[in-house]
């Protein structure tokens, strides 16, 4: 196999995890997301409450069904199908006190900041404050150089395709190009973008030698 990218996602990624300490966060590299979700598991504690947040990467690669198997972890799952717009709510509402929470970002720029946006709020909420742990797991392809680039990803290469997987009602359903809309269905409302944290270590980034989630 050709080693040019594996070698550079290695090499960025520690320039990156060496940042993310500077933020006071933490960050490991994984090759492939087998092994990302293998961290993921050893760093979930038996018995502990884990927050479900919107994240295909996560999705994608089968990390839920892992957590599911470790003894005694109770998951908190605003997603699980069948149940009402009230009851989501209230598992969202729940899962800001859970031991653990597992997703991923929009994006993350060569110096450690993490960007993201989400319709609702409850995802970068937790990112900020509530959840004793945060793990995010993330695909090298959310790498971007700066703040700016960042926000341009989230804007018209994360954004549009979550619009389509979600039936949304706008433009950029039927265009895929972002026309910054104030559709009811809009699901650009509320940015965050964290450059550290007070509690040392309470954020963990995986980053993952492959192309994960959008
Ligand atoms: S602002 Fe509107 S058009 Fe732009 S990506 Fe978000 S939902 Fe789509």
């Amino acid at each position: 196999m050709n080693k040019g990218l594996p070698t550079w996602y290695e090499t960025v990624a520690k320039s990156i995890i060496a940042n993310l300490e500077k933020r006071r966060m933490e960050g490991s590299y994984a090759a492939s997301a087998e092994e990302a979700k293998r961290k993921v598991v050893a760093m979930i504690s038996e018995g502990s409450t884990v927050y479900r947040c919107g994240s295909m990467t996560v999705a994608d690669i089968g990390l839920w069904d892992e957590i599911r198997k470790i003894p005694g972890v109770k998951l908190i799952d605003p997603y699980v199908k069948g149940i009402s717009r009230e009851e989501s709510l209230k598992l969202r509402c729940g899962g800001m006190a859970a031991d653990f929470m597992v997703a991923s970002t929009n994006a993350i720029t060569l110096d450690g900041k993490l960007v993201n946006l989400d319709g609702m709020g409850n995802r970068v909420a937790a990112l900020a404050f509530g959840p004793k742990k945060v793990i995010l797991v993330v695909g090298m392809n959310k790498v971007v150089p700066d703040l700016e680039s960042a926000i341009s990803r989230v804007k018209h290469l994360a954004a549009p395709p979550n619009a389509i997987r979600l039936n949304m009602e706008t433009p950029c359903v039927k265009t895929g190009l972002c026309s910054d809309c104030r559709s009811p269905q809009r699901i650009c409302n509320v940015w965050s973008i964290i450059e550290g944290q007070l509690v040392k270590g309470r954020i963990h980034v995986i980053l993952v030698g492959q192309h994960l989630g959008y």
